[in-house]
């Protein structure tokens, strides 16, 4: 071969790494047992399972089998060591975290090999992308241990958190679950995927060689059946973080609904890479190359679905066809290969099965002329033209290296075909006008965007998904609120002030007051002057429901009678029912132009509506009277609260603001709070109308539109606040309310796959039932439990706790230079 023909094909030979360092620690160790108190301890079934290198189907190595025994040792290893860890300083975390971070990087090239005989990632990828993030994630939150008591002022670790990670990224997945963790103060106890055990077994013992005192992390190998289920379930984790599949997060979310659990959950995503017709082709094509064919296509964020403009598609589609042909497939530790090996036979199977279905439904598909390795789990790089938008191809996550291709003609063509999914993991926006990428990006509904650029990522930008790719943010100030909570949740009251007293109407037993509210309310009657008592308003009007900013009877054509404490009857308000909240939550979506109107727009409509409740706020006051029994001071100081209330809220409007991250990049990264969308909430019984305004004020201020469900036993207040609204200039739509039954309401509500999130304030049980109900399209819930907070202190009844209910932030990176 002539070096001109070298030229021409720029034919390389292979450039293997060695295993060996990496087999013969594997030797020394095996079988490897469980990692419990920094010791290693033989599992409790004596059961141990193979881990295989998919590259050539051997096995590697044997690891143990845990079962629920040893999550129970393990959780009751990591709450004895919560008691010390979650006390000790954060400069004292920070410097372990640190010491992680060294060691870590003193080991990289045998964790970057390991993760590739393990995983079947390509060497390139493990060592240059994978352990380097691994490392910088354990920096990046030395970082935020040391800062801690500075940054996040009154908040406190919740304790012993349960792990559940995927394959797909290994290591890189447990440094995003443990660095914040234990940086914020909890003992962890993690579960590495059944495929992809062997790195995080490495870390192990980095820990024990970093000193971390013992039980502050474990490590459980074992199946999902045995380990996965029982952490998920044990009453002593406070918190469940997992990635992986939408059905395994939509169990999980069943399995911990009414628990209490905290939950994250980062699942899947079918996510789209939008290419407009002035983009750089050529950049576009290594774009895709890194969006779809980086790990195999197993990334949860990978670029699945090119959505091209019409007009360039055939150029970019014979680019890419060109630059396929030149991909190699094949042993992943040749340091020269794009792509390695597929996890596992079932997930290769699974592939397959799907290129096969889009075959079937009639799409084009293409594929490199060569052939794969078959001494292994391989599949070549895939591309499926001809591709219809509802077609199993476009719509499911395939996780592997196949892309979906489609047109557009116009923007707005391409957002409607991008969110033409049921996830909202990312998306790439590929054009050289600015002004249309930063156009694009707010109005696709994903957790990241990357502007000219995919598959960037960084300790200091959160990463996490809108609708069914989950809840919360990994990475970045914003996810550390997943480990953390409030020192006085600690201290909040039981559910115990939920009592039915038989005061609602129809027969149907309701919540009440708390206790302490119900104890004053004789001594309060009597200290009442009989002027105030003798003057509230006659029982003369049905309050209906407000939807679409229009009064409205209910459906049902009932009535709902409220009462006193005394037993008498206030008033009457409609009784809502399934078809009031279709109405409503249609009324809801209609409004969405609230969310890109004005900040300035919004704050001055909430403050209106503080000037308008405050001419009002003696009629506010006495319905409150009349509803709870309370003095008129009390309730004047109630009504009050609820007036300064959404002068905060109209303060933050324009004030909650995200931020700008700085990666190590050439560029920035916007992380914008965005509105959820349709938020259905039920307010508490306690405190009528500032229950409710501290709900709904920070959820319009944040740009969502909502419906809401007043306080079941005194929703008079909420009722009268129509007036309030109208004349406030609130456009109509964005507050809809439907008074009735809160749990049967609040159930519809938290099953309504057009809400996007459920806030439900009442009992325990009913807390459940909203957790339960919210996975049909993985709604973000807000519950308290059954637990009373004090809405009168500003501390527990308002703030950053209620807009980032209130908000899910998205993170646009925008590389800058030539
Ligand atoms: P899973 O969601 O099943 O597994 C992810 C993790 O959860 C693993 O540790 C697994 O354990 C564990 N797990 C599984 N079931 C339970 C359970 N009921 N309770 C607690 N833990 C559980 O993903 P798979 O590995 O089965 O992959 C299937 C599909 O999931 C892929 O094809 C892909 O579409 C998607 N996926 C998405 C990922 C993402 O990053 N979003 C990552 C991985 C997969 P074990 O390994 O022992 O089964």
């Amino acid at each position: 071969m002539s070096v001109m023909d070298i030229f021409e094909t720029m034919d390389y030979g292979p450039a293997p790494e060695g295993a060996s360092p990496a087999l013969a620690w594997l030797k020394e160790h095996q079988p490897f047992n469980l990692f419990i108190n920094n010791q290693w301890v033989q599992p409790a079934s004596g059961q141990y399972l193979d881990s295989v290198n998919p590259a050539n189907g051997k096995v590697l190595t044997q690891v143990a089998s845990a079962n629920s025994a040893d999550v129970d040792a393990a959780v009751a290893a990591a709450s004895a060591a919560f008691e010390k860890w979650g006390k000790t300083p954060g400069h004292v975390r920070a410097r372990y975290l640190y010491a992680l971070a060294r060691q870590i990087q003193k080991h990289s090239r045998l964790l970057a090999v390991l993760e590739a005989l393990d995983n079947g990632k390509s060497i390139r990828e493990t060592r240059d992308i994978d352990i380097p993030l691994v490392a910088r994630h354990f920096y990046y939150h030395a970082g935020w241990a040391q800062l801690m008591a500075s940054e996040l002022p009154g908040y406190q670790p919740l304790g012993v958190v349960g792990q559940i990670i995927p394959w797909n990224f290994p290591l890189l997945m447990l440094a995003w679950k443990i660095a914040p963790a234990i940086a914020m103060g909890n003992t962890v106890v993690l579960k590495p995927a059944r495929y992809t055990p062997l790195t995080a077994l490495k870390f192990a013992e980095i820990v024990q060689e970093s000193g971390l005192p013992p039980g502050v992390i474990n490590i459980l190998t074992g199946e999902a059946s045995q380990v996965g289920e029982a952490l998920v379930r044990h009453p002593g984790i406070k918190k469940i973080a997992f990635t992986g599949s939408t059905d395994v997060g939509r169990s999980i979310r069943r399995a911990t609904a009414g628990s209490g659990k905290k939950l994250s959950l980062e699942l899947g995503g079918k996510s789209p890479f939008i290419v407009f017709d002035d983009a750089d082709l050529d950049s576009v094509v290594e774009g895709v190359v890194d969006a779809i064919w980086f790990n195999q296509g197993q990334v949860c964020c990978a670029g699945s679905r090119l959505l091209v403009q019409e007009n360039i598609a055939d150029r970019l589609l014979s680019k890419l066809l060109i630059r396929m042909e030149r991909l190699r497939v094949g042993d992943p530790l040749d340091k020269a290969i794009d792509i390695g090996a597929i996890v596992s036979s079932t997930q290769l199977q699974e592939i397959q099965r799907l290129v096969a279905r889009g075959v079937e439904e009639g799409a084009q598909v293409w594929q490199p002329s060569w052939a794969c390795p078959t001494d292994g789990y391989f599949f070549p790089p895939t591309l499926f033209t001809n591709v219809s938008p509802a077609s199993t191809i476009a719509q499911v996550e395939i996780f592997g290296p196949v892309l979906v291709a489609m047109t557009f003609r116009t923007p707005a063509e391409a957002v409607e075909l991008a969110n033409n999914t049921r996830y909202g993991l990312a998306a790439s926006v590929w054009s050289d006008n600015i002004n249309l990428a930063l156009d694009i990006a707010p109005k696709i509904k994903a957790g990241s965007v990357w502007v000219n650029c995919t598959n960037l990522f960084d300790a200091s930008s959160g990463f996490g998904g809108y609708r069914e790719s989950g809840f919360g943010r990994e990475g970045g100030k914003e996810g550390l609120y997943e480990y953390v909570r409030h020192a006085w949740e600690a201290q909040l009251a039981s559910p115990s002030g939920y009592t039915p007293t038989g005061r609602a109407a129809n027969g149907a037993s309701s919540s009440s007051f708390t206790d302490s509210l119900l104890a004053g309310i004789d001594d309060e009657l009597d200290g009442l002057s009989a002027p105030e008592t003798i003057e509230l308003p006659a029982i003369d009007r049905t309050s209906k429901l407000f939807i679409a900013g229009k009064q409205a009877r209910p459906d049902s054509g009932y009535s709902r009678t409220v009462y006193d404490p005394a037993g008498q009857a206030l008033g009457e308000v409609g009784d809502g029912n399934r078809k009031d909240l279709r109405n409503a939550v249609e009324a809801a979506h209609k409004a969405s132009g609230w969310a890109t109107g004005t900040t300035h727009n919004r704050a001055q409509i909430l403050y209106y509506m503080a000037e308008n409740l405050s001419v009002r706020e003696d009629e506010f006051a006495r319905r409150i009277v009349q509803q709870t029994g309370r003095s008129h001071v009390d309730a004047m100081s109630e009504v009050q609260t609820a007036i300064s209330r959404l002068f905060s809220y109209a303060a933050w409007t324009d004030k909650f603001e995200g931020g700008v991250h700085r990666p190590p990049l050439r560029g920035v990264v916007l992380a914008m709070p965005e509105a959820i969308g349709v938020i259905g909430i039920a307010c508490p019984d306690d405190y009528p109308l500032l229950g409710f305004i501290s709900l709904v004020a920070p959820a319009i201020a944040m740009g969502n539109t909502i419906v809401v469900i007043p306080s079941q036993i005194a929703p008079l207040s909420a009722t009268d606040s129509y007036q309030v609204f109208e004349t406030s200039d609130l456009p109509a739509g964005v507050v809809n309310i439907v008074t009735g039954e809160r749990d049967a309401l609040s159930q519809v509500l938290a099953e309504h796959d057009d809400v996007d999130a459920m806030w439900y304030f009442g009992t325990a049980e009913g807390s459940k039932r909203v957790e339960l109900a919210s996975v049909g399209n993985m709604k973000r819930t807000w519950v308290n439990y059954g637990r009373t907070r004090n809405w009168l202190d500003s501390v527990q009844g308002e703030g950053q706790e209620f807009l980032r209910a209130a908000t899910q932030v998205k993170n646009i990176w925008v590389p800058y230079g030539e």
